[in-house]
Parts: structure tokens; C-alpha cells; sequence
């Protein structure tokens, strides 16, 4: 097995200085829009860091494409890719966009084109005037001359409906002919790079010379926004530290087929959380294979966990909850906790207007006397539950303060009215 040498983290750091917080760092990019209708979602410069999914319907079957991306805007995507494959993906691309309009949901559609996207863009206009942006594989428009036609081809239509694009450079897909130029050049070299360097330099330089051949064809380059997907957390980190490094496009990251459950989402979490904690990236996508009967939506919720991990944003309260041990052998703290978080995620869609602000609701369920009182003077609402042998009694505190103690076999109950009365008093919108 590898082992990686770290370096060591000893210094001669003094207690009399206070220790710095921990915050993301910003890195500023351009800024585009990716529009539909009113509806304008800022990607890069100031904006916060956005959340994408994608679809795995057939996009030819609109009504369905239409109902998951209802959902997935629902559960939180700020935009939408769908794949556009062949002539019937295009042609039910304006009636999925009409549907969506119908049910009042306005989130951009992202076309994902590749080796057909400029025959399909030209031949179907109708489908290029609904989608609010296009992913163009550079690895996948076709190769030599006619590639290069080709990709100016996709971008003149982008350029002409207004649209913003997505040069997304992927390993699985990397331009050939580009990769065995440099591995040639690498070869002349007095000391040759490792062949995963020769990779990593591959899609950078794939990603910013599409950029750039954009910028050239006419396209405003606030509205280029690159990506450069692997599948491995370090070779992420690598790529997009060098990316970012030479560009100021904005950036969409996540690890291509992150793959499936615990796995997808650990992963994705640690190669976003390095990244994003050094301010790199403007949009996110976690690429999760959904395990059966498992909803689309997860991979928007661990998108979302992400950023609200980070104290990026904020998008729905959050519950702390203790992992209980040896000092309670009950778990009605651990189904006080579930019970609390589905309630509070499931009322989201509605309270998102109701109770302006209510994302950063912050409720702590604990098991015993140990943490259960401090962790619940941190929260807004905490409730403290008896461990084994205590007295059956759980105190709960409001902001703070001890306001009152539940006892007897309804606290469940009587802990989720008061959450219910806090939510309302404090964020209710009086008219
Ligand atoms: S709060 Fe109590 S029950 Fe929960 S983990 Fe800590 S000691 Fe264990």
C-alpha cells in the first residue's frame, strides 16, 4: 500500500495570539448568468457557490425529464443538466422547458451535447432557444479540422441565443490527439513528468484553449465556465488548484463518477471541501450513481450538506444530535433527532417563502447530562433527554436559555410544538 509522507504541523505557535478562524477563501472570477425567463442565476465573481444536478431520465420522454427536474429543482438544484443525444432529446427539449414553465418552475436547463450537439443545435433550433446553456465535451466534438468546425459551430449558436456554456473536459473522454502531442513533448524532456502530470496539463490546457478559441468565435467569456472531471480525489485537488491558478473563468467542480452510497458522497465531500475551502470552484455537482429504489435527489442533499457543512450557505436548520454511547441505552434522543430532520427538511419547499430566514434554524437533540446541556445552549432550540439512570426529565433551552423542562411519556411531541411555536415567532412573515 502507498504510504504519503505529511509535513508536520509543529511550530512555535504561542497562546498569547488568538487563533485565527477558519473560513473559505475567496477567489474571484468572472461572473455570467445563466437565464430563463426573469429567472437569473449568477455563476462566479460574488455569487455563492451553486448547486447542479442532472437528469437520468430519457429526455425524450419530456413529461418524465419535466417531473424530475421539478424534483431536483425542488430538493434544491439551482440548475439542471439534461443529456441531449439525439434528434428526439431535442425536439422534446422546448416541450420539457414548457411543462416546467407550466408548474411554475423556472430553473435553467443545462443541454449536455456531445459528438452530434452542433448538428443537433443547428437542426433544432427550438431546443437551442429553451436550454440556458450548453456542456460542450471538447474531447467529444470530433477531431482535427472538423472538430474545430465543429465546436465553433455549437459556440456561434450559443453566441447568437445568448446562452452561457460549459467547456467540460472530462479524463474519460480527453482530446487524443492533444494528449499524444504532449506525450510526445514530454518524452523530449531532460526529466519526464509522470504520465499523470502529462494528464492533468492535458485537460487543463484542452479546457483553457477551448476557452480561449470561444472567446475568439465571439462568446463573452464571463459566460465560459470551465470543468476538468476526474474520478480520483487528488487528482481533483491537483487539477483544479492548477486551473484555477491559470484562469479566471468560472468553475464547475465535482469528481466524475464519484460513484456509488457512502463511497460517492465521502468522496465528493473531501475533494469539494479542500477545494472549496480554498475558494475553488462556482458550482457543484455530485456525480452519484443512485442505489436502487435510491431518489434522484440525493446527489442535490449531499450537494447541498456540503456547502452548509462549510458554512458556505445555508439551506435548511440543522439538527445536531449526539451519536449516543454507554451513557444511554435508550434512543429516543436518536428518533427525536430523525423525526425533527425530516419534519424540518420535508417543510422546506413551503417555509422557504413563509419563514424567510429559517435555514439557519439551528435545533441540538442530545442523549444525557454529559454534552446534552452545553450543545443545547449553542442551538437556537435544544433539548437535553435523561440517560440511563438520570432522572426521566429533559430540559430544553430557547437561545440559549434553560425555558423549561419536558417531562413524562409525550416529549416527542411536546418537543416538536415547540420548535413549531419557535419557527413561527421567529421567522413568520407578519403581515
Ligand atoms: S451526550 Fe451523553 S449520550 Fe450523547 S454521546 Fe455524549 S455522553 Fe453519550
Amino acid at each position: 500500500m502507498d504510504t504519503v509522507s505529511r509535513p508536520s504541523l509543529l511550530s512555535s505557535g504561542s497562546a498569547d495570539q488568538p487563533i485565527a478562524l477558519a473560513a473559505a477563501r475567496s477567489r474571484r472570477t468572472r461572473q455570467g448568468v445563466v437565464a430563463w425567463g426573469n429567472h437569473r442565476v449568477t455563476v462566479g465573481g460574488d455569487a455563492p457557490v451553486r448547486v447542479q444536478s442532472m437528469t437520468n431520465t430519457d429526455t425524450a420522454d419530456a413529461v418524465g425529464t419535466a417531473i424530475q427536474v421539478k424534483e431536483l429543482a425542488f430538493a434544491g438544484s439551482e440548475l439542471v443538466r439534461i443529456t441531449v443525444n439525439n434528434d428526439e432529446a431535442a425536439k422534446a427539449v422546448p416541450y420539457i422547458r414548457e411543462q416546467l414553465d407550466r408548474m411554475g418552475v423556472d430553473v435553467p436547463l443545462i443541454g449536455d451535447f456531445h459528438y452530434n450537439g452542433h448538428r443537433l443545435l443547428t437542426d433544432h433550433p427550438a431546443c437551442a432557444e429553451a436550454l440556458s446553456k450548453y456542456r460542450i465535451n471538447p474531447g467529444n466534438v470530433g477531431r482535427g479540422d472538423k472538430g474545430d468546425r465543429q465546436f465553433a459551430q455549437m459556440v456561434e449558436i450559443a453566441a447568437r441565443h445568448d446562452k452561457a456554456i460549459r467547456i467540460g473536459v472530462n479524463w474519460g473522454s480527453l482530446d487524443q490527439d492533444l494528449l499524444a502531442r504532449l506525450m510526445d513533448e514530454n518524452a523530449s524532456r531532460v526529466q519526464p513528468w509522470e504520465a499523470r502530470q502529462v494528464m492533468y496539463e492535458a485537460l487543463i490546457t484542452s479546457a483553457l484553449d477551448s476557452a480561449k478559441r470561444a472567446e475568439e468565435i465571439g462568446l463573452n467569456g464571463n459566460n465560459i465556465f470551465l470543468s476538468c472531471k476526474v474520478s480520483a480525489v487528488q487528482d481533483l485537488i491537483a487539477v483544479y488548484q492548477a486551473l484555477a491558478q491559470r484562469c479566471d473563468y468560472a468553475l464547475h467542480l465535482g469528481l466524475t463518477e464519484a460513484g456509488m452510497g457512502t463511497k460517492g458522497a465521502v468522496a465528493s465531500a473531501a475533494a469539494l471541501s479542500v477545494l472549496l475551502q480554498q475558494g475553488i470552484g462556482d458550482t457543484i455537482r455530485i456525480s452519484l450513481t443512485p442505489q436502487p429504489g435510491e431518489s434522484r435527489t440525493q446527489e442535490v442533499v449531499i450537494a447541498l450538506e456540503i456547502l452548509q457543512a462549510l458554512g458556505m450557505r445555508a439551506f435548511v436548520p440543522s439538527v445536531t444530535a449526539c451519536p449516543g454511547c454507554g451513557r444511554t441505552t435508550s434512543t429516543t434522543f436518536q428518533e427525536l433527532a430523525k423525526q425533527i430532520d425530516d419534519y424540518l427538511r420535508n417543510s422546506m419547499p413551503v417555509w422557504r417563502t413563509r419563514y424567510p430566514g429559517v435555514e439557519n434554524l439551528k435545533v441540538a437533540v442530545m442523549g444525557c447530562i454529559v454534552n446534552g446541556p452545553g450543545e443545547s445552549k449553542h442551538a437556537d432550540i435544544g433539548i437535553s433527554l435523561p440517560g440511563t439512570g438520570e432522572a426521566p426529565a429533559a430540559p430544553v433551552f430557547i437561545d440559549g436559555q434553560k425555558a423549561l423542562t419536558l417531562r413524562g411519556d409525550d416529549i416527542v411531541r411536546e418537543f416538536q410544538v415547540i420548535v413549531d411555536n419557535y419557527i413561527e415567532k421567529k421567522f413568520g412573515v407578519t403581515a
